[in-house]
């Protein structure tokens, strides 16, 4: 069945908010809304969580229009399972909170509704719309940057505001319908990653779009539309301007879920990595023998494989594996300028971790536990008497022989001694004690007397990444 077209002339409403700050060189036309009956899309009520449908149906009970917005409908079109559902309605904070005992309104300058089941909840937001008079344009931007977007307005009005027409698809509780007003679904069927207007505004509006881009290419398995490629080396010094706790929260959505690996290249080759890891772009610029790429691209895909098997990651090892070459460089210069090598590494340590977290907001836990790793690096070297009991000890231990790990697989350290100590933690009392006997060490680290039969059984060249990290 055709879809029915309606046309309406919206454009001056998205024109009007840059025209002052920013160039754009957008005409003002048409545009289309296009209707996906629920015959010519794939959503069905049974992909929806029950609460997030019992929101959508309670909204439309009390009179309100009432959709699914955003990341769910781009989700469930894949057939993928979404992270969340966020629902859009006309009813305001205040409406919505009549409808709903179980609601709780947040945020002071735009509030939302949070709908309670237990400890679950739904996101409801009210319609809002860009700027679109000089007031606001005076409230709401500064050197082409948005502020803030918080003035209610209706659906057609919601659309424009979002980053990409894959992300600005609305799915009707009241026909089952999907509202396309940027032609997100053509964007969607072809795979295509693409921002609504024009792309350098919108990555000046909010330079993290730029990120979200990368994020959204990757997960999706989607191309970035060329216009929207364009401007981004050109415009990635823009993340300066991204408060350091934003980042972080960016961070963890860039390289906790699965796709580490793959998002870092795509960041890098739009010079967008640099822009949060200047020092990392540094070292990596000046790489010998695949190091310290390979050593980042190891511990990346190693993570990758955890959350697809739902192992839990942490987010400072990966900073840790990030910025150790940074820090190795750095401790190198101080020792060449006449400090001695332990102080050169602290110090060293402590400079790169404190130019990060202004970039990346992490928590100050996260740097001690970073400097533990590290630190721990220099201790696997001592194989002799009680120091290496010493060092299984260490709450940290587990964390820095996985780092050593992914050293050795990627050519910074010796694999003999990895290969030692994966002995020596399988080795019974005994045996440990003849292996930390001076002249031991070195000569027969054995291989043949690990506890694990699958294990030994497997030859290393034969391991999964996780293997070797565990
Ligand atoms: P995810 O699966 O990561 O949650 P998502 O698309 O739902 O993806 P959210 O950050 O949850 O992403 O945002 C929900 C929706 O809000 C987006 O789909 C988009 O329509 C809009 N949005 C979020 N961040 C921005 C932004 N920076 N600029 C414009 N629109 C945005
Ligand atoms: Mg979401």
């Amino acid at each position: 069945m055709q879809g029915i077209f309606i046309i309406f002339n919206f454009f001056k409403k998205i024109i009007g908010v840059v025209s002052e700050s920013v160039e754009t060189d957008i005409e003002p036309e048409a545009t289309a809304v296009r209707i996906y009956t629920r015959s010519e899309h794939s959503i069905s009520r049974s992909q929806i969580s029950e609460h997030a449908l019992k929101v959508l149906y309670q909204l439309k009970k009390s009179g309100y229009d009432s959709y699914l917005v955003g990341g769910c409908v781009r989700d469930l079109l894949l057939g993928r399972e979404p992270k969340d559902f966020d629902v859009v309605t006309n009813a305001t904070p205040e409406q919505i909170k009549k409808v709903f005992r179980n609601c709780r309104l947040i945020g002071r300058r735009f509030r939302l509704a949070h709908i309670y089941f237990g400890r679950d909840y739904i996101e409801v937001a009210t319609f809002r719309r860009v700027a679109d008079s000089e007031d606001d344009e005076q409230q709401v931007y500064a050197n082409g940057q948005l502020l803030r977007d918080n003035i209610y307005g209706t659906l057609e009005e919601d659309v424009w505001r979002r980053d990409f027409t894959v992300n600005a698809l609305y799915y009707n509780i009241r026909d089952f319908s999907v509202v396309d007003y940027t032609g997100g679904m053509v964007d969607h069927t072809a795979g295509v990653i693409k921002l609504i207007g024009d792309p350098a505004t919108r990555y000046r509006e909010d330079p993290v779009r730029m990120l979200r881009a990368v994020r959204f290419a990757v997960k999706l398995g989607f191309n970035i539309d060329h216009e929207t490629q364009k401007p981004l080396m050109e415009l990635s010094q823009l993340l300066h301007t991204i408060p350091s706790a934003r980042l972080y929260e960016e961070f963890l959505k860039l390289f906790m879920f699965g796709y580490g690996l793959q998002t870092f290249e795509m960041l890098r080759h739009y010079g967008l990595f640099g822009a949060l890891f200047p020092a990392v772009e540094r070292n990596l610029e000046h790489e010998a023998h695949g190091f310290p790429k390979l050593f980042i691209a190891k511990a990346l895909e190693n993570s990758d494989v955890r959350v697809a098997e739902g192992l839990p990651v942490t987010p400072y090892f990966l900073l840790s594996v990030f910025l150790w070459g940074a820090v190795q460089d750095l401790a190198k210069q101080k020792i060449q300028e006449g400090l001695p090598a332990t102080p050169a590494h602290q110090i060293a340590a402590s400079e790169i971790i404190s130019e990060q977290v202004k970039r990346i907001a992490f928590p100050k836990f996260m740097g001690i536990a970073m400097r533990d790793v590290w630190y721990l690096q220099s201790r696997f070297g001592q194989r002799t008497g009680a120091r290496p009991f010493k060092l299984l000890t260490h709450p940290r231990f587990k964390a820095a022989f996985d780092f050593l790990v992914l050293r050795a697989a990627a050519g910074d350290v010796d694999a003999e001694l990895v290969e030692w100590w994966q002995a020596f933690q399988a080795a019974e009392d005994n045996e440990q004690s003849a292996m930390t006997q001076p002249g031991h060490a070195k000569k027969d680290a054995p291989r043949r007397r690990y506890r694990n039969k699958n294990y030994r059984n497997k030859s290393k060249a034969n391991r999964t990444p996780k293997e070797l990290h565990d």
